[in-house]
């Protein structure tokens, strides 16, 4: 019988989190989440409570953590800009004292650690589409660089381990991903477009509509996570994660009214402060390493998310 891996997933009551703790028991392992509530749920992970491979801790990463473990997936953080700008002092300590109490517990416990860092990294990027070598364009006293930096901060502290240390680290830059369990309330583009689109409200475009996005659906994002966790040690990333295909957001807020079959209009808000202005993943290498590529064409995947806001919100 195959040993069970004890795997510490943090951030792991969220949006993504609570899809890759599925994921991982699913295939077997003992998961332990990790999660202080900020944005995540005991609500997400519901279902997993009664498993006997489960374990749910209310825990902040700004603090140590004494815990054994084999593997690490290191997601707390808030995830999107209103509730990242909400704090922004406790979103940078999440990022860099979270990486820093990670790094330093899988050192201690000689676990493999995988960090969900963003294409935020890039900024507004001048280069497009980004590749992994691209080094990005952020405004480093703007609202978005708690998270920018925060998250730039946290790869430098996990290549710095991983030289000064060894320690075997796997540092994905994940795209704007979305799917069941977004929160209803962050702001985000899809969530926003589909609960104003129910609720026959209007739709709200922020600036001209012509900026561009990348979407991936979450459980092709979850399978990248697996796989690069299983890679070999030598190869550390940082891999882009995400879904080339890319829309401007009136295209999207007109295919939510499309398939959620909607009356509401589309009304143009003014565009947020440093709002990158396209953003798409050049995957080759993800492609190579992980012979990964996302399988869930936008439409199918909308419809997912909006059969999900629908059963929970509107029935
Ligand atoms: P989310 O807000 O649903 O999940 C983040 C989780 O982290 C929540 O459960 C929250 O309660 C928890 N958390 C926040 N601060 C914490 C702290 N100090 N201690 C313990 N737990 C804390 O967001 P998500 O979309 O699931 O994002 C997960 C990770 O993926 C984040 O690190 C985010 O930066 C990254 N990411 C997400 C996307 C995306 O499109 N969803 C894109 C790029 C990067
Ligand atoms: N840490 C933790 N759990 C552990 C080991 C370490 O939370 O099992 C935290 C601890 O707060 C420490 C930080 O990780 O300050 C960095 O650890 P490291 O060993 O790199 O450095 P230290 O500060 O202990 O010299
Ligand atoms: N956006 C929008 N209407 C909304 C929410 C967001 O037009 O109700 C735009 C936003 O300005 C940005 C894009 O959609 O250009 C994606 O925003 P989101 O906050 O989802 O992600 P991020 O900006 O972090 O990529």
């Amino acid at each position: 019988m195959k040993n069970r891996k004890r795997v510490l997933v943090t951030g792991g009551a969220g949006f993504l989190g609570s899809h890759l703790c599925e994921r991982l028991l699913a295939a077997g392992n003992d998961v332990l989440c990790v999660d202080n509530f900020f944005t995540g749920s005991r609500d997400n992970v519901l279902r997993l409570l009664s498993d006997p491979h489960f374990e749910l801790m209310r825990h902040d990463v700004t603090f140590p953590l004494y815990v054994e473990v084999d593997e690490i997936y290191n997601l707390a953080c808030p995830a999107s800009p209103i509730h990242y700008q909400h704090d922004p002092v406790q979103t940078t300590k999440t990022s860099v004292h979270g990486a820093i109490n990670m790094l330093g517990l899988a050192k201690r416990v000689g676990a493999r650690i995988l960090q969900a860092s963003t294409s935020e990294v890039y900024g507004d990027p001048a280069v497009h589409p980004q590749p992994e070598d691209y080094w990005g364009n952020v405004n480093p006293v703007g609202p978005r660089a708690c998270y920018d930096e925060g998250k730039r901060c946290a790869e430098t502290l996990f290549f710095d381990y991983h030289r000064q240390h060894a320690l075997s680290i796997k540092v994905i830059r994940i795209f704007n991903t979305y799917g069941p369990r977004m929160h209803p309330n962050d702001g985000r583009v899809v969530s926003n477009f589909i609960i104003q689109a129910m609720k026959g409200e209007p739709i709200t475009v922020y600036g001209d509509g012509q900026q561009t996005r990348s979407f991936c659906y979450v459980d092709d994002l979850i399978e990248g996570f697996l796989r690069f966790m299983d890679t070999p040690a030598a190869i550390t990333g940082p891999l882009n994660l995400g879904n080339p295909g890319e829309f401007t957001m009136l295209e999207l807020a007109e295919t939510v009214i499309r398939l959620t079959g909607s009356t509401s209009r589309i009304e143009h808000h003014p565009l947020p402060q440093d709002d990158p202005k396209q953003r798409r993943p050049d995957i080759t290498k993800a492609r190579a390493l992980l012979d990964w590529e996302p399988t869930v064409p936008l439409e199918e995947g909308l419809d997912r998310t909006i059969a999900y806001f629908r059963n929970r919100f509107f029935t």
